[in-house]
């Protein structure tokens, strides 16, 4: 990625009526996109203009890529922020169609070099990104200024710990990060046992680790032989920390500073970064870079304040347009300004858009299960593992609870709560089914996907 951290490389702004305002040392140029330095040191005022001026770069993009204009019907009536909200949203599933190697429609130019990543997810298609080298720089800016913003203390020597290949693109985003903030980097991957890192990070004093929550708690809570580690930052990255993580985090390291490294998708790349201020699942949005919404069921803005569903418009004049793109999480504008005097808008993520099983014919999502567990006083989705094992073309389940769900729930309690709930019942009567029990196991046991996060619904050894 190599982020070059000079002055701005030409000003892009020779059409724009506010551009003069906006060049000079605070803001890097990477193809026609203005970003800021430090998002932070803006007025509001600079924000929007900077948002305006890089939405204008993105259509005038669009404009010229007949594939991109032919696909977003509407786009000629997309002037300024505001009328983003005429368009109708992109899905996921849409991004699966209109994405290589089948289709071209959404690549600004079919010919960019750049980085190619896939999507993890639910979704039975594959979502593949085709990144220009331009957008892969521009993440790197944006990881690193939020790297910046979260930690008092700047990192100087960094464990990577996240997952490397499988077109995942964590482990380069930090890579990037530490090579540009500048810092000492440890590529060790998730494939590190705990106890080897825990001795890597105490032998080279390593101060900040990057790790998924599962591996980052794990590691935390073990320690080297009962002693804490060095560690004085942890950024996680791919989930929610979580209550119960928290928790054993505080407990077993309290002086470490657990931050969120970004909230950031393959697709989009970083939209949001916490500033020390903002702890759990708040973050300051990459404003210059993005436009986010939050919508209702029918993609209408809803009120400032409301929860609904994050859309965003990645600004980018190269790789892939998306525009409208529904992210799937959860989500909610915070009012009034941050106590870290930040001009940038923040939003508090709510966990993601219900996921959804299918066993058989039978579908029924993790929103279906927790309202049946809820009834048992289990509330919160990290509190549970619902985990079908297949055998052959016969299935076990087995439904993890922590130790934070309340005590005394039998596997029999959950029979009875989960009739009234017809699909996920359906799911272990069949005669499919061998086995339904109900386990206790502290979070650290529950199944990690191979990209290290912890799903409410888990499947293992799918049937043929
Ligand atoms: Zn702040």
């Amino acid at each position: 990625m190599g982020v070059a951290l000079g002055g701005v490389r030409g000003s892009g702004l020779a059409d724009h009526p506010a551009g003069d305002r906006l060049i000079g040392p605070r803001f890097r140029d990477v193809g026609g996109i203005l970003l800021a330095a430090d998002l932070d040191s803006l007025s509001r005022d600079e924000i929007d203009t900077t948002q305006q001026h890089n939405l204008s770069a993105t259509l005038t993009a669009a404009r010229q890529s007949t594939d991109v204009w032919k696909r977003f019907p509407g786009l000629e009536t997309v002037a300024t922020v505001g009328d983003l909200q005429t368009l109708p949203l992109l899905s996921p599933s849409d991004l699966a169609a209109g994405c290589p190697p089948h289709s071209a429609d959404l690549l600004f130019d079919p010919r960019t070099s750049g980085l190619v990543l896939r999507s993890s997810g639910t979704a039975s298609r594959p979502k593949t990104v085709y990144h220009s080298w331009d957008f892969t720089e521009r993440v790197g800016l944006l990881g690193v200024r939020g790297v910046r913003a979260a930690l008092e203390t700047p990192p100087t020597r960094v464990a990577n710990c996240l997952f490397a290949g499988d077109l995942n693109g964590a482990f380069l985003f930090v890579h990037d990060i530490t090579r540009c903030l500048p810092a000492l980097v440890f590529p060790m991957g998730e494939n590190t046992s705990p106890a080897e890192a825990a001795a890597i990070i105490e032998a080279h004093g390593i101060d900040t680790l990057v790790a998924s929550p599962a591996y980052g708690t794990e590691l935390l809570t073990s320690g080297r032989d009962g002693h804490p580690l060095p560690v004085r930052n942890f950024l996680f990255i791919g989930e929610s920390m979580g209550p119960e993580r928290s928790r054993l985090v505080r407990l077993a390291a309290p002086d470490v500073a657990v931050q969120s490294l970004a909230y950031s998708t393959s697709e989009t790349g970083p939209l949001g970064y916490q500033c020390p201020h903002q702890t759990g699942a708040v973050h300051h949005l990459h404003e210059d870079a993005n436009v986010v919404e939050v919508v209702d069921d029918a993609g209408r803005p809803v009120p400032s304040g409301t929860p609904g569903e994050l859309v965003v418009t990645p600004l980018t004049t190269s790789g892939m347009a998306l525009f409208r793109y529904r992210l799937g999480d959860r989500g909610r504008l915070l009012a009034g300004p941050c106590g870290c005097g930040s001009a940038a808008r923040s939003v508090v993520l709510l966990g993601r858009m219900p996921n959804s099983m299918t066993i058989d014919t039978v579908t029924f999502s993790s929103d279906h299960l927790m309202s049946a567990l809820r009834t048992l006083g289990v509330a919160k989705p990290s509190d549970c593992q619902f985990q079908v094992l297949w055998e052959g073309h016969r299935y076990r389940v087995r439904l993890l609870l922590s130790p934070a769900a309340p005590n005394g729930i039998t596997t029999d309690m959950i029979r009875t709560a989960l009739r009234d709930f017809h699909e996920v019942h359906e799911v272990i009567a069949s005669p499919r089914c061998v086995a339904f029990e109900v386990q206790r196991a502290v979070t650290g046991q529950f199944a990690r996907t191979r990209r290290g996060k912890v799903p409410v619904l888990y499947q293992h050894g799918v049937s043929s």
